[in-house]
């Protein structure tokens, strides 16, 4: 018995749900997750809740039928959480953690201290539609689901580039693949294809980065105002965060952008010199070794401060010697 089946024992209805700011592998996972239960187990009913749908994951089946306003009313025999690594981090359907009969799991963050029911988390997976991948029975996944699966493991791995890139992930795309899913298509949509407007802001962002630390961290730095300027969201803005990184000689990138005033969000990126996952708990957040992610408050110059400190530290340990 696979170990979905397990899962679902004795379960008549079931929410899904994802994280906040849902990406690539919180959407494909929730979905893949989603169109595997509605085609194989029509007897439960399944909503699936996601705050905001992005238009890069359009080409997932079904994707509008996912409620982004929670229905708190209802009582659901199971709630399935994806690739959310904390309480804090699930999105609109937070409230069910509290009234759900079972709560499960299913993620891939090193953050993740287990806050469910049952807990299925593989730090060593590449993505959340991995480790839900190995829970799944392959015989029962259509090429909707696959598409919905390979989007997942396609958008965290950099299109199989990160180090979180494992022979298995490249296995499992293998499986996906033969399931006659438009995979081109997919790393186009999901990954590499840009608006106009959020390639201006790209090559606006890495024209004004400023490097600190010797030439060996990056830092982009992105106002509300500059946003409000091109008409986009912080959801727009996937992929900066990579470009700092590619800097040839930068082992961290940390890209900021404004939520509100006095208020950042902080994308940190890494090589095998800094574990930003360590770093960004220190400010309530989390993630991978090589990326992270917080909020903070203060000035630009107070965050890059503040984590500047800590990475230093740490090229300084390499190098064997203390900050
Ligand atoms: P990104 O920089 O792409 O937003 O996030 C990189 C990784 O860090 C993702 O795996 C994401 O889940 C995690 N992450 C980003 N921000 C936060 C945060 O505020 N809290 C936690 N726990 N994880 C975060
Ligand atoms: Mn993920």
């Amino acid at each position: 018995m696979k170990r979905i089946d397990e899962i679902l024992c004795g379960v008549k209805t079931t929410a899904i749900a994802g994280h906040v700011r849902p990406d690539g592998d919180c959407t494909g996972s929730c979905m893949g997750l989603y169109l595997y239960l509605k085609e194989n187990y029509p007897q439960i009913q399944v909503d699936v809740y996601l705050e905001e749908v992005r238009p890069e994951y359009d080409h997932i089946s079904k994707i509008d039928q996912a409620k982004c306003i929670c229905d708190e009313e209802k009582k659901y025999d199971l709630l399935i959480i994806l690739d959310a690594s904390s309480k804090d981090r699930v999105g609109v359907a937070a409230s069910l953690l509290d009234t759900a009969a079972k709560t499960v799991c299913i993620d891939h963050h090193v953050t993740n201290l287990g806050y469910c029911m049952v807990n299925h988390v593989s730090d060593k997976a590449s993505s959340s539609c991995e480790v839900l991948f190995d829970l799944l029975d392959e015989e029962k996944i259509s090429s909707d689901c696959a598409a919905a699966l390979y989007t997942g493991i396609v958008t965290d791995t950099g299109v199989f580039q990160y180090s979180c890139t494992s022979p298995h992930t490249m296995r499992v795309a293998a499986k996906l693949m033969e399931m006659g899913i438009p995979f081109s298509k997919i790393i186009d949509r999901a990954f590499f294809q840009k608006t106009y407007e959020q390639n201006q802001l790209m090559g606006r962002t890495l024209m004004e980065s400023i490097m600190i630390l010797d030439k060996r961290c990056i830092i982009g730095i992105v106002r509300q105002r500059e946003l409000d300027f091109y008409g986009l969201t912080p959801g727009d803005m996937d992929g900066i965060v990579n470009q700092l990184k590619n800097t040839k000689g930068v082992h961290v990138a940390l890209f900021l952008y404004e939520l509100k005033p006095q208020v950042f969000k902080v994308s940190m990126r890494s090589d095998e010199l800094v574990d930003v996952s360590s770093i960004a708990a220190v400010y309530g957040g989390g993630g991978h070794v090589r990326a992270a992610g917080c909020t903070m408050t203060g000035s630009p110059y107070d965050v890059i401060n503040n984590i500047s400190l800590y990475i230093e530290k740490q090229l300084l340990s390499h190098e064997g010697k203390n900050a």
